[in-house]
């Protein structure tokens, strides 16, 4: 089955810009359907949350995408942002990339993590209290997000520069009553240049696996499709949390092969481990 020529993508963020250049070095160029309200499958600042995973979200994304505009291939794309699991008080980003294939009703799914994501935000009794804020980000080329501190209000996003968040801040803390706003990065992709080089970087990969076949049935987007926990600690040998196995695979035949993880740990660190550092 060789790769389509055009794909839907399924976005109203502009991610276009940061999809289209890889996809093109592999002949595939992306058509952006008018009018997709993609704010429908869930919005970064609470208006409408988003139902099930990201990945369900991504791939609503894209099937939305193949029905508007009729193509059988889409792509939709999804982030998600929070505290670093590890390390709480440092923020961590992850962008899925989901590629649907509707005519074998399949996914091909590539992900990335970012460990330096543009994502911070502070509670504010005034404009001179964002001075530390602003100094962790790049204001006013990525966006801000002024809302009311308590969930349910009107957020003004896109906010670009000193005078509008000046006056958007006044305004929110005028009706409040707690004489407060809450600031936040506008995590959509278009406003967060940080996003939108993960999301290339994320596309990336995804060109690079679409020219990957499956050595069974020669199917487009071999690749990881899952990993296996179990990575043995070093010092008493019983099984972590971390990966130990990745499994390589065609989501159009099922075939699988596992393999040791790409960066060659064999072993994982004692801190790691429940028996050692519970
Ligand atoms: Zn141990
Ligand atoms: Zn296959």
């Amino acid at each position: 089955m060789n790769l389509p020529d055009q794909v839907a993508l399924g976005t109203m963020h502009g991610k276009e810009a940061a999809i289209a250049p890889p996809l093109g070095s592999i002949g595939i160029s992306l058509t952006v359907p008018p009018g997709l309200n993609t704010d429908a499958f869930g919005t970064f600042t609470g208006e409408t949350s988003r139902r099930g995973s990201m990945l369900d979200a991504a791939r609503a994304k894209a099937q939305a995408a193949c029905e508007i505009t009729g193509l059988a291939f889409g792509i939709g794309s999804e982030g998600s942002f929070g505290p670093h699991p590890a390390i709480p008080i440092l923020p961590l980003g992850r962008e899925v990339l989901l590629f649907w294939d509707n005519v074998r009703e399949r996914a091909i799914v590539e992900q990335v993590v970012d460990q330096e994501p543009c994502f911070v935000s502070c509670i504010v009794a005034g404009y001179e209290d964002l001075d530390a804020m602003l100094a962790r980000m790049d204001f006013p080329r990525t966006s801000l997000v002024v809302s009311p501190t308590q969930p349910g209000g009107i957020s003004t996003k896109g906010v670009r520069s000193a005078s509008e968040l000046q006056a958007a801040i006044a305004k929110v803390i005028a009706r409040s009553h707690d004489g407060r706003a809450l600031v936040q990065t506008d995590m959509r992709a278009n406003h967060n240049p940080r996003r939108m080089q993960m999301i290339g970087a994320a596309a990336s990969q995804l060109a690079g696996r679409l020219k990957r076949t499956c050595p069974s049935c020669t199917a487009f987007g071999w690749g990881l499709v899952s990993v296996e926990a179990g990575l043995p600690c070093s010092s008493c040998g019983e099984p972590t949390a971390l990966v130990q196995f990745e499994l390589h695979g065609c989501t159009a035949c099922e075939v699988q092969e596992r393999s040791p993880r790409r960066d060659g740990m064999l072993e994982a660190d004692p801190a790691q481990c429940q028996q050692c550092n519970p």
